[in-house]
């Protein structure tokens, strides 16, 4: 899929190194809700659009798996048709683009799996996609509390990266 429907904006100050990584409250939110009602043994997820700021990455947007994602006790594969609406009302709304992606981990570390990475490093080589980085957000809801860890991930590296909650009027 596109990162946006429209003419692509370049992310290309972007650096995995030092970067910042806010996300605001309403997508943390959305993402709080999926897991919560999602099954406890199955993968959920969705994708990530937000924008590059000033030496980093701010999301804005947390979508939800869409109706025909297919959830899996160690996999999680997106509904791509929502997905692209997701990301078609993200530009629309204010050029929000796609950055990345979040998922669950329901039994295991919120650490990239070789099937996560393999899909990173896909989307990474896409040169129509223009992904410098990609960010990862893994979901670790079998620890109480839930556990996230926010992931860069870059064609040579996967940088645990801190990630800063922002209330939506900032
Ligand atoms: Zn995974």
């Amino acid at each position: 899929m596109a990162r946006h429907p429209a003419t692509p904006t370049h992310l290309s100050d972007m650096q995995s190194r030092h970067m910042r990584i806010t996300m605001k409250r309403r997508a943390w939110e959305a993402i709080r809700s999926e897991v919560a009602a999602a099954p406890d043994d199955l993968e959920t997820g969705g994708i990530l659009l937000g924008k590059d700021t000033n030496g980093g990455v701010t999301i804005s947007v947390a979508g939800d798996p869409g109706p025909n994602a297919v959830h899996e006790p160690t996999r999680f594969l997106r509904d791509l048709n929502h997905a692209q609406r997701v990301a078609a009302a993200g530009w629309e709304h204010d050029q929000s683009v796609w950055v990345g992606e979040w998922h669950t981990h329901p039994r295991s570390n919120p650490v990239p799996s070789p099937i996560d990475i393999d899909s990173y490093l896909r989307h990474l080589a896409d040169d129509e996609l223009e992904f410098d980085c990609f960010i990862s957000i893994i979901v670790s809801p079998s620890y109480e509390p839930a556990v996230a860890a926010c992931w860069v991930v870059t064609r040579d590296a996967a940088t645990l990266t801190p990630l800063t909650i922002e209330s939506d009027t900032a």
